[in-house]
C-alpha cells in the first residue's frame, strides 16, 4: 500500500516552532559560536607570540590599584563587570580608610555601599565585600590564602579573580579568562573553548612556560587595547604576521609595529 503524500501546508505544520532557544545566539563570552577543536599554532608559533609581547612589554602590569594582597582581593572582586579606572576611582579613598579586613567590616556594608555607587551591582558587591572581610578574620587569621579553592569559597569569588590574585600577588602561573581573554583565544585560535575554563585550559597547553607569568598579562592589554571585540587594531598589532585569525584581513593593516617588533627581535638575536 502506498503512502499518500502529505501537502506543503500539511509538511510545514509538521516542522517544529521556532522558539528563542532554537534561534542561533551571537557570539558571546558565553557563547563563541562555532569552535576550533584545537589551537592552530605550533609551539614554536606559539613561542614566537610570547617572545613578541614579551619584547614589546617585557613588565607587563595590571592596571586595578592596591596596597596588599587584600586590598587586591577586593579591588578584583569589586571588578567584575566594570572597568578598572571605575574600580581605581571608587578604592582610593575606601583603601585609605579601609586596608584590612578589620577596619572593612569596621566599617559596615552601609559606609562600603556609599564609597563604591558608582560602579556596577554596587549594593551586591558591598555585601560580599563585608561578608569576605568577616570570612578571612574567621577562618584565615586576617589573611588572604595562597590556594585556589580557600579562595574560591570567599562570598563573590569565583575561579576568575582567584586566579588574577593567584597570578598578580602571589606569583602562580594562572591564567584568568575574562571576556577579552576568552574573545582572543578564539578569534586567533590560539585557545579555542566554549567556556571560559576551555579557554583556560587551552591557554595553559599554549603558552610556552618561559613565559606563563605574564602571559595573562599580555594577553589581557592586547585584548583590551589591541585585538577589541568590535574593530581589532590590526595594523597596531605586534603579532600581525604571525595571527592566523580570519578576521585580520577585513582591515585595512599597515602592521608597522609587527615589523618593528620582528626587526628588534633579529637584532637581539644578532648581537
Ligand atoms: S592581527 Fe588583528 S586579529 Fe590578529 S591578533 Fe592582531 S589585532 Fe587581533
Amino acid at each position: 500500500m502506498t503512502q499518500a503524500k502529505s501537502s506543503p501546508a500539511a509538511k510545514r505544520k509538521q516542522r517544529p516552532a521556532k522558539t528563542n532557544q532554537s534561534r542561533k545566539k551571537a557570539p558571546s563570552v558565553d557563547n563563541p559560536g562555532k569552535v576550533l577543536k584545537r589551537s592552530r599554532y605550533s609551539k614554536a608559533e606559539a613561542y614566537a607570540i610570547f617572545q613578541r609581547f614579551h619584547a614589546d612589554n617585557p613588565e607587563p602590569e595590571g592596571e586595578l590599584d592596591y596596597v596588599n594582597a587584600y586590598t587586591l582581593l577586593v579591588a578584583v572582586v569589586l571588578s567584575a563587570q566594570a572597568t578598572d579606572v571605575g574600580v581605581n576611582r571608587a578604592t582610593k579613598h575606601l583603601f585609605q580608610i579601609a586596608d584590612t579586613p578589620e577596619k572593612m567590616v569596621a566599617l559596615g556594608e552601609e559606609r562600603v555601599r556609599e564609597e563604591i555607587r558608582t560602579i556596577g551591582l554596587f549594593k551586591t558587591k558591598a555585601k560580599n565585600v563585608i561578608l569576605l572581610s568577616e570570612q578571612l578574620i574567621r577562618d584565615h587569621a586576617s589573611n588572604v590564602p595562597e590556594d585556589r579553592e580557600a579562595l574560591e569559597k570567599l562570598p563573590g569569588v569565583g575561579r576568575k579573580t582567584a586566579n588574577v590574585v593567584l597570578n598578580i600577588f602571589f606569583g602562580h602561573p594562572t591564567i584568568a579568562v575574562d571576556t577579552h581573554l576568552f574573545r582572543l583565544g578564539n578569534r586567533i585560535g590560539i585557545a579555542p573553548g566554549k567556556t571560559p575554563l576551555d579557554v583556560e585550559r587551552a591557554m595553559e597547553k599554549a603558552v610556552p612556560e618561559a613565559f606563563s607569568l605574564h602571559a595573562h598579562h599580555w594577553l589581557i592589554l592586547h585584548g583590551r587595547y589591541i585585538c577589541k571585540a568590535r574593530k581589532p587594531e590590526c595594523k597596531r598589532c605586534v603579532i600581525y604576521d604571525l595571527c592566523k585569525s580570519p578576521e585580520k584581513e577585513r582591515f585595512d593593516a599597515v602592521p608597522d609595529n609587527a615589523l618593528r617588533a620582528k626587526a628588534q627581535i633579529e637584532k637581539e638575536r644578532i648581537a
